[in-house]
């Protein structure tokens, strides 16, 4: 069923092909609804399973409706998640999910699914906070690696907000506040713990201090475990706590060091520090998010690549800026020999 949920641009009247408009909402409801019931239908409020049909949702036909006979208690196939009380299809919800699966930014589920970037940043935003919340608390074993980062945040690219502020903006090359930083500096501190071959634990703290970590630290790492740490004093509590504490010292350039002889190096937290890579690539704002739609088929290009052929489009050319936040829907370039060697 095609939804139009408002005049089409001139790209969408070229390009009308939306993927979360090509499912079925039917077969999307049922599916939606084995998998919610799969333990049988019971009242979303006193969980009492003497429930009746009761007609269909006033938000699609495809949703069935239920009536509590305990409570008298109406619900149907939505009530309780995070898809209850929004106006859109469940087959936009399901797309939406499937792109947050693939790491895509909210601007460019926004562009896919024809979403202001408030509503897709709010739709993702209720995605994880559930996912987060179905996650039962790790508890980390073996060797584990502890280590903390400090990540921009606050109103960085927003001029305006700063100014509002009173507050000098942030440049290149200008230099940063002396001492630690803290979220109240705008620069949270992020504790990384992670388990070699396991799981990794983020938490993003108000200040480093040994008091803020050692709750979380005796709460993720089970008692005993090998901790390796670099060389900050907030750690030196490690072995009274239970753990076996190894450090390196990245001050004298000791990145890795092998202490039982067998020529393996293996007190460092280079785990968490190639993690932290990873991450801060993943927070900065994409140069360049293009999606080309060719023929029916959707293809996301690599950042690099996009770059690339995005660079050769007159309407994006300009500031830096305008080119960092834009994100474009982009017919497939002419089949010349550079195309072919951009679009594969
Ligand atoms: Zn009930």
């Amino acid at each position: 069923m095609l939804q139009q949920t408002g005049p089409a641009s001139p790209i969408q009247q070229q390009f009308p092909i939306r993927i979360h408009e090509l499912l079925d909402e039917e077969k999307t409801s049922i599916a939606i609804r084995t998998m919610r019931w799969s333990e049988g239908v019971y009242c979303t409020r006193c969980n009492s399973k003497n429930v009746r049909k009761n007609g269909t949702s006033n938000r699609s036909p495809f949703l069935q409706r239920y009536k509590c006979n305990e409570c008298n208690k109406r619900f149907d196939d939505l009530s309780g998640i995070i898809f209850s009380g929004s106006h859109h299809s469940v087959c936009v919800w399901i797309t939406l999910i499937y792109f947050v699966g693939l790491n895509l930014s909210n601007c460019q589920i926004a562009a896919e699914l024809d979403l202001t970037e408030k509503v897709a940043q709010d739709m993702t935003t209720s995605v994880r906070k559930a996912i987060y919340a179905k996650k039962s608390q790790p508890v980390l074993s073996g060797t584990a690696e502890c280590d903390e980062a400090y990540i921009v945040a606050g109103h960085k690219g927003h001029p305006d907000a700063v100014q509002r502020k009173n507050r000098k903006g942030r440049r290149r090359r200008l230099k940063g506040a002396p001492g630690r930083s803290t979220l109240a500096k705008e620069k949270p501190p992020v504790l990384g713990i992670a388990q070699r071959g396991g799981d990794i634990a983020l938490f993003m703290l108000p200040d480093v201090r040994i008091a803020t970590i050692e709750p979380i630290i005796r709460s993720v790492i089970a008692f005993g475990t090998n901790v390796n740490t670099d060389e900050y004093s907030i750690y030196n509590r490690l072995g009274e706590w239970g753990y076996i504490h190894k450090s390196v010292n990245h001050a004298i350039g000791e990145y890795a060091r092998d202490e039982d002889g067998d020529g393996h190096h293996e007190i460092h937290v280079n785990t968490v520090e190639g993690f932290w890579s990873l991450l801060r690539s993943w927070l900065r704002p994409p140069c360049v998010r293009i999606v080309v739609a060719c023929g029916g088929c959707l293809t996301r290009l690599p950042r690099r690549e996009g770059k690339r052929s995005v660079a050769s489009l007159p309407s994006l050319r300009g500031s830096r800026r305008g080119r960092a936040r834009r994100c474009v829907w982009q017919p497939h370039p002419r089949p010349t020999a550079e195309g072919q060697k951009d679009f594969p």
